[in-house]
């Protein structure tokens, strides 16, 4: 038996979203049956709807933001209960036996993970459908706890852009005494601003969209530059320990190097066309260029704690399914305050 499903999908790179029915297994022994709430709509959603990162595969069902509730657990299950509330985020599989996944970097899992959806489960076979769907069946291990307090349509964007903000700050010691620079204030870079002033570093939003300016201070940060003044870049060259660099679209990672101090370390979270690295930036402050991509399981859990103690949740537009496609374009201008949330009540009557 299986589990009949109504989702959005993508059939091609060129169509838009629409209405499509699947089926999700069973729970296996190990497996939760989730009821989905709430899905988050993501940059990465776009970028692999229309194939921009190459070997997207169709009929696609994005969404890897999930919230809902415990339907039914399999035999084995030890971790949920029918009727908690749990998240899923960008993976619902790695390998479990390498280095990295044992020590809780699922994320960077030697034998590639299963992405929640565009990807295949560990048989290298079955494709993965996301959250833009009433139901969603994983493995209890990859499943997460949503902590009392955190309302649940902006705990959604947590399961991806709260992690990808949340651990290279941890990772690169981000506090009191570290000058931050978000680049980008959309999903992910409002976040990086809740989390990175929550640890006490003085934060400035970088970013080509002026309007965003109190929004920005609102949000918590101390300073705001915006990209469109000539004389940004020189004004404010040398002047951060660790940039955040959430944008999208391609831009001149050049430009953007000048502005950290001395052993100064940018790391790119959002995901782009390749461009093109100068030496000389990096070379002549001793500056690093880095990368980090979501979290570990163990990690996410963390995160989701921190922000429930911190009451720290993301600042949401709450949508109908039938809404995606017009908010695709808005992502795609930059006019989203600051997070797409798919209301999936709204694919149940
Ligand atoms: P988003 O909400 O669309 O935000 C991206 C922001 O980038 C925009 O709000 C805008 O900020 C800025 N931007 C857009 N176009 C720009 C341009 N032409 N020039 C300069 N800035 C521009 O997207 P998101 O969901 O936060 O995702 C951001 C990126 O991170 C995407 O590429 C996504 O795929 C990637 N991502 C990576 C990971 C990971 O694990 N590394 C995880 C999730 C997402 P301003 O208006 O403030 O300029
Ligand atoms: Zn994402
Ligand atoms: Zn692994």
């Amino acid at each position: 038996m299986s589990i009949t499903t109504a989702a959005y999908a993508v059939p091609s790179p060129t169509d838009p979203l629409a209405p499509w029915t699947f089926d999700r297994r069973d729970p296996n022994p190990s497996d939760v049956l989730i009821d989905i709430l709430f899905c988050g709509v993501c940059h990465s959603d776009l970028h692999q709807a229309r194939d921009e990162w190459g070997g997207s595969t169709y009929p696609m069902v994005p969404g890897h933001e999930i919230i809902g509730t415990v339907l039914a657990v399999g035999s084995e299950v030890t971790k949920w209960s029918v009727g908690q509330t749990v998240g899923v985020g960008v993976f619902v599989d790695s390998c479990r036996n390498c280095e990295n996944c044992k020590a809780g970097l699922e994320q960077y899992c030697d034998g590639g993970i299963s992405g929640t959806y565009n990807g295949v489960e560990q048989d290298k076979v079955t494709p993965t459908y996301g959250g833009y769907s009433t139901k969603i069946t994983v493995d209890q291990n990859y499943v997460v706890s949503i902590p009392e307090g955190i309302p649940l349509e902006g705990a959604a964007p947590l399961l991806c852009a709260g992690i990808t903000t949340y651990s290279p700050l941890m990772h690169w010691k981000v506090g009191p005494d570290t000058r931050v620079a978000v680049v980008g204030l959309g999903g992910l870079g409002h976040m990086g601003v809740k989390f990175a002033k929550a640890l006490g570093a003085s934060v400035t939003v970088i970013s080509h969209s002026p309007g965003k300016k109190e929004d920005s201070a609102r949000l918590g940060a101390d300073d705001f530059i915006a990209t469109n003044d000539p004389d940004a870049f020189k004004n404010n060259a040398k002047r951060f320990d660790f940039i955040l660099n959430t944008i999208s679209a391609d831009h001149e990672y050049n430009d953007y190097l000048g502005l950290l101090a001395l052993d100064g370390v940018m790391c790119l979270v959002g995901l782009p066309n390749p461009t093109t690295v100068a030496a000389f930036p990096l070379v002549g402050r001793r500056r690093s260029l880095a990368g980090s991509m979501i979290g570990g399981i163990a990690e996410t859990q963390e995160m989701l704690n921190f922000c429930a103690e911190k009451g720290i949740s993301s600042d949401v537009e709450v949508i109908e399914m039938s809404y995606i496609n017009e908010a695709y374009e808005r992502m795609l201008k930059s006019d989203v305050r600051y997070r797409f949330v798919i209301d999936l009540a709204s694919l149940k009557s």
